[in-house]
């Protein structure tokens, strides 16, 4: 807990200066200032209680610092703040809390009754009831922190009131709100309760805590945390930039970006350029539709954060946005590169089982290979799991990864069809072919546009010593005409070409080629996943087993 702040009133000027708009729509945005004050009170625990959509009643409660009985009276009072350095000179670049604009009680007092109890730690508090515009203050009885209470809010304001989505949906925000604000803030306990019933509480003991509160043993436990820093510059100065989470595993994807959460500082945002770098960072692991699940705090240097851009504060400026996203990406995937992403079909739901990260020099050298299973599976036994892994899918990894580094080194190697091959396509096949030829070129297509809309095709990709057919020209050349960034379209056109049945590994394999797939996995950056995001290897615990046939133990005593 800090100190008391002393409140202070902002002049006309400052307050021009700041961005206010109208911050109160609905009720998650009581929730939310509500929330930001009780964080920048330096609250180590929040109860948040809401009745119906919210317009019954709202209810945050906090240990943080408190108020003195002149300071709540104030902060009640339009563009009273305690959170800038002085009044006479704000800075309000360096401003790192929540809130600073001084109006949010105002204007939750506006539009609602609100009652603030509250005690900055003496012998007696204080107790302040807004409703209507008259203020009654009175003492009353508490321990340090403040609890806000929010009734009927938009009562006099029916079109607000009519605005409003229903009790599902905006108890939904809420919901979401506190998810976020939960994500951000691990370390401090959180819980919610709707009509009684409590739908969210954490320990405030750090990220694994808060995913349990947000979603489910099942998926806490297939993640991995992040914590990664590193020194950015930009134009005035250089500063440290820290970035620290949770993100699932690869194979907990969800359908849309929803659940990708970033933060700044503990401030939730909904920054999509932070949300993009979240995924970028996962790279080839998730299929290009789905969604990882993951929340990001990035702490950027402070002079490179501008928290004023958005009325709501939901999106901030950030100076050195490029640095900064390229941090994230780097956090994320080095975080999925070291942790063991195998998919487990038992998910444990044993929280005390901790998930280190495994030292990934060859995640296969204890691995035995039992046999094939229906010429689609290998299964391996390692150690108390039994592996089964997806004999495709590891090929595909292994030649997607073979075929990065060639191509980084000297493009794929091309064979020459003779005589050469002319095929029709379409106008917009041929045009891709004519504005991406060096690409092409350097994927091992030898193709020459040869009048109207036919290519004459003289050589076709031949990695790893086999050779491509025509279908995947006719693939690839849809997908440049499809328009993809640049940079995605190299990487999927590799993934694609990995995958290519006319490249792919004959079916049955021998023992020893079994084995020699392992090796490769093994040898493979990122050997859990095919390049299209599909696992290679799924693992059963022999528990598992054990469970299935009712033993009591998993070995004979
Ligand atoms: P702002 O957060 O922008 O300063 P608010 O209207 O949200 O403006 O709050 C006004 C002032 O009231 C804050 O600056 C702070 O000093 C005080 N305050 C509000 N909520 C709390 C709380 N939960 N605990 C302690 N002080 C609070
Ligand atoms: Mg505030």
């Amino acid at each position: 807990m800090t100190s008391t702040p002393t409140i202070l009133r902002l002049d006309e000027a400052t307050v021009a200066r700041i961005a206010a708009g109208e911050v109160i729509t609905r009720p998650a945005r009581v929730v939310a200032e509500l929330l930001d004050n009780a964080l920048d009170a330096g609250a180590g625990r929040i109860d948040v209680t809401v009745d119906g959509d919210g317009t019954q009643r709202i209810r945050v409660a906090d240990d943080g610092c408190g108020l003195s009985r002149a300071d709540a009276q104030r902060a009640i009072e339009r563009h009273a703040t305690s959170k800038l350095p002085t009044a006479a000179d704000p800075d309000l670049t360096s401003v790192s809390t929540l809130g600073f604009r001084g109006e949010a009680l105002a204007a939750i007092a506006d539009c609602a009754t609100l009652e603030l109890v509250t005690n900055d730690g003496r012998a007696i508090g204080t107790e302040l009831r807004v409703k209507n515009g008259d203020v009654t203050v009175t003492s009353a009885g508490r321990p340090q922190g403040t609890t806000i209470t929010v009734t009927d809010l938009f009562a006099d304001r029916p079109a607000r009131r009519e605005s409003l989505a229903g009790q599902a949906a905006e108890f939904g925000r809420i919901s979401e709100l506190v998810a976020r604000y939960t994500l951000a803030r691990p370390e401090v306990r959180f819980s919610l309760t709707h009509n009684g019933n409590e739908s969210l509480s954490t320990s405030g003991s750090g990220f694994q805590d808060s995913l349990l509160g947000v979603y489910n043993a099942e998926t806490a436990s297939r993640a991995t945390t992040i914590e990664h820093s590193t020194t950015i510059d930009h134009d005035t100065s250089d500063g440290d930039l820290t970035v620290r989470g949770i993100c699932c595993y690869p194979s907990v994807t969800r359908s849309t970006r929803d659940h990708v959460r970033v933060s700044v500082s503990g401030r939730p945002v909904t920054d999509t350029g932070l949300r993009q770098a979240v995924v970028r960072g996962y790279g080839s692991l998730i299929a290009g539709n789905r969604y990882p699940i993951a929340a990001i705090d990035v702490s950027p240097p402070d002079r490179t954060v501008d928290p004023n851009v958005h009325p709501a504060k939901q999106e901030v400026g950030l100076t050195a946005r490029q640095a900064i996203e390229a941090g994230v990406e780097t956090a994320v995937s080095e975080a999925l590169t070291t942790a063991d992403i195998r998919r487990t079909e038992d998910a444990a739901t044993d929280l005390g089982t901790e998930l280190q990260a495994v030292d990934r020099s060859d995640p296969f050298s204890q691995v035995r290979v039992i046999g094939p299973f229906r010429d689609l599976y290998v299964l391996c036994e390692d150690g108390d799991e039994l592996l089964v892994v997806d004999q495709h899918a590891a090929h595909e990894r292994v030649n997607y990864e073979r075929l990065r580094a060639t191509l980084a080194e000297e493009g794929v190697p091309t064979a020459s069809i003779e005589p050469p091959e002319t095929v029709s396509v379409s106008p917009a096949a041929s045009a891709a072919a004519e504005s991406h030829a060096e690409l092409l070129a350097e994927l091992g297509f030898d193709v020459v546009p040869f009048g109207g809309d036919t290519l004459r095709v003289a050589g076709l990709p031949a990695p790893l010593g086999r050779v491509a057919d025509v279908d995947l020209l006719i693939e690839t050349l849809d997908q440049l005409a499809g328009g993809h960034q640049p940079d995605d379209q190299r990487e999927s056109l590799l993934a694609d070409l990995a995958c290519h049945p006319s490249l792919k590994a004959g079916d049955r394999l021998t023992t020893t080629e079994a084995e020699q797939l392992l090796d490769r996995l093994g040898e493979c950056e990122q050997p859990f996943a095919c390049p299209h995001g599909r696992p290679t290897v799924c693992s059963l615990d022999e528990s598992t087993l054990a469970a299935g046939f009712e033993r009591g133990s998993t070995r004979f005593r």
